[in-house]
């Protein structure tokens, strides 16, 4: 009995947070800085920040077969590799062998794509931060589409100057309601096509092509920084100059003193007492050796991600919860989003040939929003933006061409042409049959079920990509660029890396999961504000409305907990 109570009173904490990824790193901040005794858990290994990133420095000649994988090593990496530039030589240690973490595509292809570390995506993402527009949290309402948001835009405002002032975003104030500006610090610069590309397209569209908002310190901020233009960027920075937990809100929350950090630790469900009515703790499997263990809090933040924390809800069966953990609306696991790409066109530019530019920018420019913003006058709802920017062609190109001898040193010793790409991301909406849920009969190797996904984009989405391309070709053309190519390439959900909103956000408990300050409706002392939580997708990159939506519950959570009120 005695030893039963010690244990229970050495592992209980004030909070738990699951996942140490964008908004796992947040909780932990955030809890900690609030005062409160966190158990961070993850379930991958340690990463600590520049020393576990072995190959930041590696010139491409010291890394073997050129950087890229061996056709055996391509085997372990079928899901992963279908991004086409994530998995290298450098980088191959940050993803998850998808031959040890199987799941079930049944509808439509799903690229689930992972790393399982401490920092989790943090580490790997494109950096690329917009905030969302009031048109966002409101479309859903006006439109009749899925459910309305339970909040607006006023309300997560001062939350994006929070976030933004830490974690240090490079970019330009353009004044843009369909694009908020950011607290910016300096901006990248564009190129000399860039820039001509975004005064013609304003005088002949007054649509806006900027500089990329991007998670970058441009100078020094924080202790991190400023940024070396080296785009390694997810090789890890030895700088920090760009935004990941490792490199600013772990150590954050470590100085408080307040956190313990415990990787190899995979939460398999939480645990709710029926006659208490809420949540008491979660229980955990040791990822190395299989050992079973419970810890205890008052609260729990759920920021494994988007298909992880709503697979830890769905695995959380109670007397109460027979369906999955808080999921009286049936819409856990449904709903599922993600950003669909890989439509836009390309192009040549002539002349600018005695420009060059400074670096490799760790950035791209943006073409914000402009379609469907004062009515919605196309044959579909919502929009996109363009990602993408203009370079010059290098030294490969005089391999493509079959040059040899002085010929091929000439041309490889000089800068080739000018190209200039446009790659849309567009809104998918919340359709309740894009869905996710867990295999009983098919267990991982740490006995957890695997997750089965039905996912398709539909009518409206198709109907955007035609204009995604049509509209790139076209401003591209009119702006003076030549060989104009639209394209559009296959686009399979998650492969847009922003998977979101299997457990949403919503005013009313039959419908959604969870209510305005990212609490379960129904066990409010637990906590979602990863992707799952989304309502709707918006156009733009989500990461940092999951980092504001995480700063403002957890502040609301110790406000509350204060107040004795959870
Ligand atoms: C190549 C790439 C480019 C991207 N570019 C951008 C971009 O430009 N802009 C943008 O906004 N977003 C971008 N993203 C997406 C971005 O990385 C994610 O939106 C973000 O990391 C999600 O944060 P998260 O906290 O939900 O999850 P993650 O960052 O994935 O962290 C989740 C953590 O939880 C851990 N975990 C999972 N399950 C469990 C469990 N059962 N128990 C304990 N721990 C668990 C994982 O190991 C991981 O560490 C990109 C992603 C990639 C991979
Ligand atoms: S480009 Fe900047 S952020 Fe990326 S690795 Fe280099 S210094 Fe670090």
């Amino acid at each position: 009995m005695n030893i039963n109570s010690e244990f229970v009173s050495e592992n209980t904490y004030d909070a738990i947070v699951v996942g140490t990824g964008m908004s796992g790193g947040w909780a932990a901040k955030e809890l900690t800085e609030g005062g409160l005794k966190t158990l961070v858990l993850e379930r991958g290994r340690d990463v600590k920040h520049v020393k576990d990133y072995p190959t930041m420095n590696k010139h491409s000649w010291e890394l073997p077969y050129r950087d890229q994988l061996t056709a055996k090593e391509r085997k372990d990496y079928p899901v992963q590799l279908r991004t086409g530039y994530t998995v290298k030589q450098s980088t191959k240690h940050w993803w998850v062998k998808d031959t040890e973490q199987p799941y079930t595509e049944k509808k439509g292809s799903f690229d689930w794509i992972r790393g399982y570390h401490v920092g989790g995506r943090s580490l790997l993402w494109g950096r690329q931060v917009y905030r969302w527009n009031k048109l966002d949290f409101e479309a859903n309402e006006k439109e009749g589409v899925g459910i309305d948001w339970p909040i607006r835009y006023k309300d997560i405002e001062k939350w994006y100057d929070h976030v933004e002032n830490f974690i240090g975003v490079s970019g330009m104030k353009e004044g843009l309601s369909q694009l908020p500006d950011s607290k910016f610090l300096p901006p990248m610069e564009m190129n000399c096509v860039e820039k001509d590309f975004r005064k013609t397209l304003f005088d002949k569209y007054g649509r806006t092509y900027t500089i990329g908002r991007v998670a970058h310190v441009t100078k020094s901020h924080n202790g991190r920084g400023p940024c070396q233009s080296r785009n390694l960027c997810i090789r890890g920075c030895p700088y920090g100059a760009y935004f990941s937990s490792n490199s600013s809100t772990l150590p954050a929350a470590e100085a408080t003193g307040n956190m313990t950090l415990r990787p190899n630790s995979i939460v398999h469900s939480i645990i709710y007492d029926d006659k208490k009515e809420k949540a008491t703790g979660v229980r955990v499997i040791d990822s190395e050796t299989l050992e079973t263990k419970e810890y205890y809090s008052k609260i729990i933040f759920l920021n494994a991600s988007t298909v992880n924390s709503t697979s830890i809800m769905l695995n959380s069966k109670s007397n109460r919860f027979q369906n999955g953990f808080g999921n009286d609306s049936d819409e856990l696991g449904h709903n599922m989003m993600d950003h669909h790409f890989k439509a836009g066109a390309r192009a040549k530019m002539e002349g600018y040939d005695d420009n060059y530019y400074f670096g490799n920018r760790p950035n791209s420019g943006y073409l914000a929003r402009f379609r469907n913003l004062d009515k919605n006058d196309m044959d579909f709802l919502r929009g996109y933006g363009y990602q993408g920017g203009a370079s010059r062609s290098g030294w490969y190109r005089a391999a493509e061409e079959g040059l040899v001898g002085q010929d091929l040193l000439d041309t490889a010793s000089e800068p080739g042409g000018w190209n200039m790409n446009l790659l849309a991301f567009g809104e998918i909406l919340p359709y309740h049959e894009n869905k996710m849920y867990l295999d009983n009969n098919k267990l991982d190797k740490w006995k957890m079920p695997t997750i089965v996904f039905e996912t398709e984009i539909k009518e409206n989405e198709i109907r955007m990509r035609e204009d995604m391309k049509n509209s790139a070709a076209e401003m591209l053309d009119s702006c003076g660029f030549k060989n104009v190519e639209p394209y559009d390439n296959r686009y399979d959900m998650g492969n847009g890396i922003h998977e979101m909103g299997t457990a949403r956000m919503g005013k009313d408990p039959k419908t959604s999961i969870l209510n305005k300050w990212n609490q379960v409706h129904s066990a409010k002392n637990v906590f979602v504000t990863d992707g799952a939580c989304m309502t709707s997708s918006s156009c733009v990159n989500p990461s940092l409305t999951y980092m504001a939506l995480t700063a403002r519950a957890a502040n609301y959570a110790i406000g509350e907990l204060k107040k004795r009120n959870l």
